[in-house]
């Protein structure tokens, strides 16, 4: 008989439920103590250790020896399977679950009968594995299971914090290991007693409905005796009766979605995400089996084209849930990419290999881009993304953001050219709920577009390093589905949450223009070797497409290397995941990415040979050498050719614009010449000036730059009183995210001008075809730098070559030109464009863009001059005021100890101009229009057997431009498509004496499909 009715005190009746349900008081007596009945210990527990990661069938085969809980696995990195044999389920426990209770702190997966079957993580809440939901009279007791243990946590291995560079020596432990009758009735009352609190408290005392959960979870507790099951069933009733209490009609809808945010590479390496792959998804899987509403989001094509070749049993149910709907790849992106570094073609493709691949393996594209966890967010991304099919976007990274709150979590994305997507962020800001009360609250309350948008995206389950939903968290979810007092919970796929939102997004807001991430700047200089790989490898391959589609033009006896360049590219894609590129990895990731480089590299090289030789077949110059230009523009440049006997001599040379020119004879050397050699003077001082007639540049006796002339309008580019080429040293302590984070506050703190010694500049090249002076800077007792300024006949721009050995820790390294221009906005090259930020700090929004990135060259310019700063790899850049900034070197500690350590070569180039474009006077494009860049030309994806090339174009200036493409290459027919190829059925153009009419809107990328004519053979 329960007691009557009393005063009920607020904090006592609280903390009395939290008791009851707590895993660390009481347990003796309270319900939690009772979640598992009967236990026995796994006998015959075996093991072995290896440093290999070994397929299972070879890892069965090993010469297993006795283990037993307590043993300690490692060191780090290696895989230690443990196989519980001849497990044995007392016959006492029939018609009761029974778990496998498993926890070490390396991350497991368990393998019955030769397939992986749940994951095991306990930092992932993970640690028991189903054996039987009911053992029943007749079923076998006796089973062998294997879990494969890897010597890593879920993040990895850090010595002392996550971040820290990984531990070689750590050992992992296995803690406890043994057989366990699970009360599925307990835990069902603990998740309803625990939602009540959260109800309860995230309410507070000012709500009807908070108390009513507080009276309810408490009456539970009088009604309920842990000792007693039969007593259960009084205190189950009481929930039912408070969870069926339904809301009203304008209850906000949370979408939950499970999710496992899988890094690709981060604080482990590539190889043991194809594990955590499994591990995670797995498990997912067998959620689905046993919740058929659960829905699962997975992104990346690259890890599910892991599972494919490593997993095939789990490949294949992965995609039987696909089809019924359960598992949804989502994104479209071959994995989740840095969303500022990568080249606007190599975005592209990053939806061109991932689209095709999801078409290919689970029979339709995606229709959202995922990228919960990036960097900041192109404003190209938007027309990127309507090209390839993708009209939704969904990411959360914003709320990082150190400085401004962003506006909105749902709203329309406007990028550069116009083009709109739809975004929504899931306002509880995260990808890794766990499906409590407090975060369901949060979303609600947090959302920024209350009374414009009604729905809101959840994504629950461990991530990062994989691990995903469980169990507990579905529980949760599905007993909030319709709650008074709460919001509606739904378990939902993407696709559902954004039909939602597009049916009412009437009065949803617009913003224009990039979304920058006020965090992570230091991302864009970090791992200096893999940007400079990147860069590299993005060119290389663009190369060899362009000469392969020329050579299949050309020549009929030629294959295209579909396969190899499809290789290649996927291997550069994968290395722009947003912890590679950005150089947020430990040292084992940075190492395989040089690797991937080098690898891109030597084999690209080799197709490009080839392609060129095919392309040039019985057109040896008079030296025996062809110079290929692969840019879209005709070149006169100074180049240095081989000699024999592996010297250099300088020659003037001049090619077509994507065609090729026979190295001229030496004496035809001389009529090319322009009127003016370079000049090279040195002083009696020790300062060096180099003139070619169009800029002339004066070094002062230490390499700095006190002079930069435009000659024929006598323009001086360089402030004055102030020096250019002047290299600072920036101390660099940010507050945690080392490899990541540079802050504002560098730009205050010690500022170190690296000065010379005068007399160390000496003139190199003294002439002629090529003017240059060198020097050696001394930056600090550690690391030392030397440079050779370059001028060449002809040439609009100044080169500095650059050579750094770099030893430092937490220094940052620039190189600063103040310029004698003033403008309140400078310029950046972004993907298929470019973009003002501005040059102040008047708002908070304008001084958090303290560091920013750009591409190949940013500019400062005025009504009619400006100066413009190119790079060969370099992503960190700033203007402020009229100092136009070039960040070269960092030296973060964590979590990679030895980033950017030892030695860099780089250039960067300044070039003085008229006008106030910088992309135009020296990317003269051969099209009718200037402003219209032909930025690839390769072989239609869809049919590598065939005679069909692509062509991407786009329009640079930001101007409405109409141009003629004029094709010397015997093309029947002319389709415009989308970017993943795709044509338009009103796109056919009209072909005119080999002309082809296209028209652009600013920054327009337009894709062309042409068909060849059939070579005679
Ligand atoms: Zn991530």
């Amino acid at each position: 008989m329960a007691a009557a009715p009393a005063l009920k005190h607020w904090r006592t009746t609280l903390e009395r439920v939290e008791k009851f349900v707590s895993p660390l008081y009481f347990t003796d007596c309270n319900l939690r103590g009772r979640l598992f009945g009967a236990s026995c210990p796994v006998a015959a527990l075996s093991s072995f250790l290896t440093p290999e990661r070994l397929p299972y069938q070879e890892a069965v085969q090993q010469d297993f020896r006795p283990a037993q809980v307590g043993d300690r696995f490692g060191p780090t990195w290696w895989a230690g399977p443990a196989g519980p044999r001849d497990l044995t389920i007392p016959e006492a426990w029939v018609g009761q679950e029974v778990h496998l209770c498993w926890e070490s702190d390396g991350e497991g997966l368990v393998w019955r009968e030769g397939e992986p079957v749940q994951g095991l993580t306990k930092e992932g809440e993970k640690t028991s594995y189903v054996l039987t939901d009911r053992l029943g009279e007749g079923d076998p007791r006796r089973l062998t299971l294997y879990v494969e243990v890897a010597c890593n946590g879920l993040l990895g291995a850090g010595k002392g914090s996550m971040i820290a560079a990984p531990d070689p020596e750590k050992m992992f432990q296995l803690s406890r290991a043994e057989l366990a009758v699970f009360h599925r009735d307990v835990h069902n009352l603990l998740v309803d007693l625990e939602l009540l609190l959260g109800i309860a408290k995230g309410l507070g005392k000012d709500s009807q409905r908070s108390f009513q959960a507080l009276y309810t979870a408490n009456q539970m507790v009088n009604v309920c005796n842990p000792a007693q099951p039969e007593t259960f069933p009084v205190a189950q009733a009481l929930a039912s009766r408070f969870f069926g209490q339904r809301g009203g009609e304008s209850q906000h809808t949370i979408h939950a979605t499970g999710h496992c945010h899988i890094d690709t590479a981060w604080l482990w390496p590539f190889k043991e995400t194809v594990r955590k792959c499994a591990r995670s998804w797995v498990t997912a899987l067998q959620l689905m089996e046993r919740n058929p509403e659960f829905i699962f989001a997975c992104s990346q094509a690259q890890q599910l084209e892991w599972v494919k070749s490593h997993y095939p049993g789990l490949y294949s149910r992965l995609q039987e849930f696909a089809s019924r709907g359960q598992f949804v790849p989502v994104g479209g992106t071959w994995v989740e990419m840095d969303g500022n570094l990568p080249s606007g073609e190599a975005m592209v493709r990053q939806f061109l290999q991932g689209q095709n691949f999801f078409l290919q393996e689970f029979g339709k594209m995606c229709s959202e881009f995922w990228l919960p966890d990036t960097f900041g967010y192109s404003a190209q991304l938007p027309q990127i993304m309507r090209g390839c099919g993708i009209r939704h976007f969904l990411t959360q990274k914003l709320s990082w953001n150190l400085v401004n709150s962003f506006p909105h979590h749902t709203f329309f994305w406007e990028g550069l050219d116009g083009s709109h997507v739809l975004v929504h962020f899931p306002p509880g800001d995260s990808y890794g709920m766990q499906g409590s009360v407090e975060e369901v609250l949060n979303t609600v309350a947090n959302n920024r577009d209350k009374g414009r948008a009604n729905h809101s995206a959840f994504l629950f389950g461990f991530g990062d390093g994989g691990g995903g939903p469980t169990q507990t968290m579905l529980d949760r979810l599905k007993r909030l589905s319709n709650t008074d007092g709460l919001p509606r919970v739904q378990l939902s796929s993407p696709r559902q949450l954004f039909s939602a939102l597009e049916s009412g997004s009437g009065q949803l807001c617009t913003w224009v223009g990039e979304l920058f991430l006020e965090l992570h700047n230091g991302t864009y200089t970090t791992h200096a070797q893999i940007k400079k790989g990147n860069r590299e490898c993005e060119r290389i391959l663009h190369d060899v497409e362009l000469l392969s589609s020329l050579a299949l033009a050309r020549n009929a006896q030629f294959l295209y290397p579909a396969a190899q360049l499809q290789h290649l590219w996927r291997l550069l894609l994968l290395n722009q995941f947003h912890d590679v590129v950005t150089g947020s990895c430990i040292q084992m990731v940075a190492e395989d990415a040089m690797r991937h480089y080098e690898d891109i590299r030597s084999h690209g090289n080799t197709l490009l040979s080839n392609a060129a030789a095919a392309l040039c077949a019985g057109e040896p110059g008079p030296e025996g050498l062809l110079i290929v230009n692969t840019l879209p523009w005709k070149r006169t440049e100074v180049m240095a050719l081989p000699k024999p006997g592996g010297a250099h001599s300088l020659a003037l040379v001049t090619v077509p614009s994507m065609g090729y020119a026979p190295v001229p004879a030496p004496t035809l050397l001389q009529p090319l010449l322009p009127q003016q050699p370079v000049f090279v003077v040195q002083e009696t001082d020790g300062s060096v000036t180099l003139d070619n007639g169009i800029i002339r540049v004066r070094l002062d006796p230490t390499g700095r730059l006190t002079s930069l002339v435009l000659v024929a309008s006598g323009r001086e580019a360089i402030a004055e009183g102030a020096v250019g080429n002047q290299f600072v040293l920036f101390d660099d302590v940010p507050l945690y995210w080392d490899a990541w984070d540079v802050m504002d506050y560098h730009l205050e703190n010690t500022v170190w001008p690296v000065l010379g010694q005068p007399g160390t500049l000496a003139v190199g090249t003294k002439g002629g075809l090529r003017g240059s002076a060198w020097f050696l800077l001394q930056i600090s007792p550690n690391s030392r730098l030397s440079q050779e300024v370059m001028l060449d006949v002809g040439c609009p721009y100044v080169r500095f070559h650059t050579e750094v050995h770099w030893h430092e820790a937490h220094k940052f390294l620039k190189v600063e030109f103040p310029a004698r221009v003033r403008s309140s906005q400078a310029t950046y090259e972004i993907q298929f464009g470019h973009l003002q930020r501005p040059t102040h700090y008047n708002t908070s929004w304008d001084w958090a863009r303290f560091e920013v990135w750009a591409h190949r060259w940013m500019d400062l310019s005025e009504h009619g001059f400006g100066l413009a700063l190119l790079n060969d790899c370099k992503y960190g850049a700033s203007v402020r005021g009229s100092i136009l900034s070039l960040s070269l070197l960092r030296a973060p500690k964590a979590p990679d100890a030895t980033a950017d350590m030892g030695r860099h070569e780089f250039t960067y180039a300044l070039m003085p101009h008229k006008g106030e474009s910088p992309a135009t006077s020296w990317s003269a494009f051969s099209l009718s229009s200037p402003a219209v860049v032909l930025e690839t030309v390769k072989q239609a994806e869809s049919s590598p057997q065939s005679r069909s090339l692509v062509l991407r174009l786009y329009e640079s200036h930001g101007s409405h431009a109409d141009c003629c493409l004029h094709l010397s290459l015997l093309v029947q027919e002319a389709i415009l498509c989308d970017l993943l190829e795709r044509p338009d059925p009103a796109g056919h153009l009209p072909l005119q004496d080999n002309r082809l009419k296209l028209t652009f809107s600013p920054f327009q990328v337009l894709t062309l499909l042409l068909v060849l004519q059939p070579l005679p053979h």
